[in-house]
This record gives structure tokens, sequence and C-alpha cells, in this order.
């Protein structure tokens, strides 16, 4: 039976994981988004290749760590923890690992208002992780509905839309997890309830709108920031060559789901880990310190996973 995480991240710089640098309006690096939503999103390919990678380095296992080409490539032994975890490439024999890493979403956006910053989200995506609003209420177009911070004020500006916010404030807390509600063949053991854990404040300053708006609103809060390309040469700014990318700010909430389908059912313990589960919590508690998307010398790339 195929068992599910479900964790709670958030990001404590901006995430830019690119989409192969081509030029999307105003900015140079565009990041990878979710085609049927259009929102930014991080790719489970590169959080599995990060954790993998720091994950070997634990065990001073750098053949293991990498895609498994060239002469050093991965052991693929039967008792390697990591090449059992994510997999293994050694010549012509190759295993799928029994961990597979799903895209981590955007769950809360945090957008800067004259009320200091708000968390942003949808209905969509807080029932879609099991958490559920108190009054339930209907949402207008251009209405938002909001936590008790922001309740009953005259309006709300994110960037330069004016939104009104509702008289009541709600409340969100944990409901059925989406797992337990839509699957009966895999085994649910959701960490999300790591909302419970979240600052009163950021509580206190949830806005939720409609799907459209919140596409709309993610889109034009993300992080750009210009760098300059170095002449290796030179060591010195190549001319003209300044560019722009853009990120995933700090502070966004997301959720990322790990599926552990263990088919081989042969997991060698070791003294640190004792199910494929923790190999792959021990890579994802570094990129707290080394971040994702090869951009970490930039300040680019850590998230904290808020529970394990
Ligand atoms: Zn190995």
């Amino acid at each position: 039976m195929a068992q599910i995480k479900t964790y709670l991240i958030v990001t404590v710089d901006p995430v830019h994981i690119g989409t192969g640098g081509y030029r999307l309006g105003r900015v140079d690096n565009a990041i990878v988004r979710d085609p049927g939503t259009n929102i930014p999103k991080i790719p489970g390919t590169s959080i599995s290749g990060a954790a993998r990678s720091y994950a070997a380095s634990q065990i001073n296992s750098s053949g293991c760590a990498g895609q498994g080409v060239g002469e050093n490539g991965h052991c693929g032994k039967e008792n390697c923890p990591i090449c059992y975890t994510f997999g293994h490439t050694a010549g012509d024999k190759s295993n799928a690992g029994v961990i597979n890493f799903h895209d981590a979403y955007i769950v809360f956006f945090p957008v800067f208002s004259l009320a200091g910053t708000v968390w942003v989200t949808t209905l969509d995506i807080l029932k879609r992780y099991g958490l559920k609003i108190d009054p339930e209420s209907e949402l207008a177009e251009d209405e938002v509905l909001v936590g008790s911070g922001l309740a009953g004020k005259p309006g709300l500006n994110l960037g330069w839309l004016l939104l009104g916010v509702s008289e009541t404030p709600i409340e969100i807390s944990q409901g059925s997890s989406f797992h337990t509600a839509q699957s009966g063949n895999s085994e649910d053991l959701t960490l999300f309830t790591s909302w419970e854990l979240m600052p009163q404040d950021i509580k206190d300053k949830v806005v939720i709108t409609t799907p459209r708006l919140f596409s709309h609103i993610v889109n034009s809060n993300l992080e750009v920031r210009t760098s300059v390309s170095i002449d290796p040469g030179t060591g010195a700014a190549k001319p003209g060559a300044l560019f722009t990318y853009e990120a995933i700010p700090r502070g966004a909430i997301m959720a990322m789901e790990l599926v552990k389908d263990d088919y081989r059912g042969n997991f060698q313990k070791t003294n640190s880990w004792t199910d494929p589960f923790h190999v792959a919590e021990s890579g994802l508690k570094a990129i707290e310190y080394l971040g994702v998307g090869g951009m970490g010398t930039r300040g680019f790339g850590r998230f904290r996973i808020q529970k394990y």
C-alpha cells in the first residue's frame, strides 16, 4: 500500500527553478509554472535531486549523489539507502526509487499591503489540503474573505488592486485530509496538521480570493532580481550583461507530497535511517541550509519543512 506524507514548507529565501533561460515578458529567467493554473511551483525533480545529494553526502557516498553517469556512478547496492530510496542507474541496470517527490505548490502567498504582509490563498487550495474555514462563507468576485487582523477594514490594497473585505473574520482549521477523503488504496500520513504551528500573525492576515484573482496576484507579486554576468576570464562584470530573475518570494507557504511505494519491501536500516521516508527527510532538512535550484551562492533556494 502506498503511503503519502504531505509536508508544509516555508520559503526562507526567494526560490528560483528556471525553465531554461528564455525571455518572458519583463524577466530574462522565468520560473517553472503549473500549466493548468499558470502559478509557479517547485518541481519535485529539483527537490528530489537536492535531497538525494544532501542525503548521500551525510554518508559520504558521493557516487550515489548525482545522476549516476560516468565512472563514479550510483553503487546500486541492495543495502544502499540512497539508491534504494531515490533509485539508481548503473550500467544497463536500473531501479526506480521507492519515494516519489511531487511538485511543491503555493498554499499561502505573501503580498505586501498597507496592512503589512498578508497571505493570500483560495478556497480550492485550502480544501485540497484538508483545511476548512469557519464560518463557511461564499466569495464574491470583488470581495475577499479575511482573518481577524483584516476584517471590517474599509478595503485592502494588494499591489495596485483595491479589494473589499468581509465584515466577519474567518478562521482556518484542520478538517479531513484530501487523501483520506479521496483515496481508499493509500494510507495518508499527512503532516499538514502543522497549520496549528503557524504563527498567529499569519493566521490573522489570511486573505481568501477567487482562483482567477489568485493567479493574477501571485504572478504580479513575484520577486524580480537583477543580477550581472561575470566574465570568467577577467573576473569582472561583462559589459551589458545585466539580467533579471523571477522567484517565489521568501515567506511563501507551500505544500509538497511524498509518496512511498515500497514495492521491494527490503529497506536495510542504518543507524540514522529506519525507513526510506527518513532518508528523504534528512535530505529535505539540508535544503534549509543549502537550498534547491543551484543558486545558493546568490542567496536563493532555501526552504524549511515546518514539521516532520
Ligand atoms: Zn548507492
